[in-house]
């Protein structure tokens, strides 16, 4: 008797692994719309979960993309409909992971603005507004010819009225020279871990919108983001993008962490391998990307070393200057004791392979007691993206005199 039972309960179990192990979007969408028939309020959780989950493996197993996109699509948005109903917060969080996913695994699928825009509906409701908006911002840049551009422009427009009072917000020209700017790190990669556990990868994110804000206000340039959330992007694609972009500079923006959180101050750098101890230390950290560069990293410094001639050195050092420059000029006056580290030099690996005058700035040390915390305070941020800017824009007006 124990062994009969036994026996069925063996043979009943391999049967379910074996159907959970087949199951295309078809067979998936077909229970969906079963339960969402006879639970009309998504009270069924397990149920629910288990469905979603299926829709994830389908997204894998199914041949036909768009069978997969969908499927994808289906788990995001029902992670998105549960969170109205139970743990708001996590599904909502798992929502944005799987539309993000969806995005970058079917970036030219027809999906790809729709889960844009589900995503910015997710994080306006978070409260994260800024990052809502640029994904709104890039179904418009790189889907124009989408179904989902006009809702994002009404979105867009509304969203700026609302932000800046009165001041409805025009178009910029899309004949702008492009800037691109390089929020450093983001996804698994955290980057430099700061005081009461504030991570580089926000910092960078935050001062690097609010630099975009300010030099849009200019009208004088467009500026891209090599990414506008928090997520994921291998060094040697930042550079692609502003290759791409044809981009006039590339800025890549980064907080600072020393070995005895001791150190504190602003520092920018341009690309060369004729660094000294500590740029080379420095860059070693910034050259880390959570994987190994494995071969990448062995052929850095015969890059480097060919790079340099084709290099545009002198504007890069110059744009550096003005950086450094302009971050001190306007956060000296609010915090005197910030210091002025200079411009150096340094092999890091996401100035490599550009065709533009380009830098990468440490805006402070984000481990230091007293700077680290201020770089958690929305003041602060506002001040180094106001230097930064202000050091962008004047380079222009430099090189443009000549
Ligand atoms: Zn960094």
């Amino acid at each position: 008797m124990q062994v009969a039972l036994c026996v069925t309960f063996v043979l009943s179990g391999t049967t379910s692994i074996l159907a959970a192990e087949n199951v295309g979007f078809d067979a998936v969408h077909q229970r969906y719309l079963s339960l969402r028939n006879t639970d009309l309020e998504f009270k069924r959780v397990p149920e629910w979960n288990k469905v979603a989950e299926d829709f994830i493996s389908a997204s894998w197993q199914e041949h036909d993309p768009l069978k997969a996109q969908r499927s994808l699509y289906e788990a995001a948005i029902l992670f998105k409909t549960l969170a109205k109903n139970q743990q708001a917060s996590w599904n909502q969080l798992r929502s944005v992971a799987l539309l993000e996913e969806l995005v970058g695994r079917f970036s030219e699928g027809t999906l790809a603005d729709d889960a844009l825009l589900a995503q910015s509906e997710i994080l306006y409701s978070l409260g994260q507004h800024a990052q809502a908006r640029e994904l709104l911002k890039e179904i418009v840049e790189v889907y124009p010819s989408s179904d989902m551009v006009f809702v994002a422009r009404q979105r867009l427009n509304r969203a700026s009225a609302a932000s800046e009072g009165a001041k409805p917000s025009r178009a910029l020209p899309n004949n702008l020279p492009v800037i691109v700017l390089d929020p450093g790190h983001g996804g698994e990669d955290f980057g430099a871990l700061g005081v009461g556990g504030l991570l580089e990868k926000d910092v960078a994110l935050s001062i690097s919108l609010r630099v975009k804000k300010l030099i849009e206000e200019s009208e004088r340039f467009r500026v891209v983001l090599t990414r506008a959330t928090d997520k994921f992007s291998p060094l040697a694609e930042r550079m692609h993008l502003a290759n791409r972009l044809n981009a006039a500079l590339f800025l890549s923006i980064h907080a600072n962490a020393s070995v005895h959180k001791k150190l504190s101050g602003v520092e920018t750098y341009y690309l060369d391998n004729a660094a000294d101890k500590a740029s080379a230390t420095l860059a070693e950290r910034e050259n880390k990307v959570g994987a190994p560069l494995g071969d990448l990293g062995e052929d850095l410094s015969f890059m480097i070393s060919d790079l340099i001639q084709n290099a545009k050195l002198p504007e890069s050092i110059a744009l550096a200057k003005s950086v450094q420059r302009g971050v001190v000029r306007i956060v000296r006056p609010k915090h005197p004791e910030l210091n002025d580290l200079g411009v150096k030099a340094g092999p890091f690996y996401v100035l490599v392979g550009a065709h533009m005058p380009c830098a990468l700035v440490e805006v402070s040390f984000i481990d230091h007691p007293i700077e680290g915390s201020s770089l958690g305070s929305d003041q602060y941020r506002e001040l180094l993206a106001q230097g930064i800017a202000e050091g962008i824009l004047g380079i222009d007006r430099a090189s443009s005199r000549r």
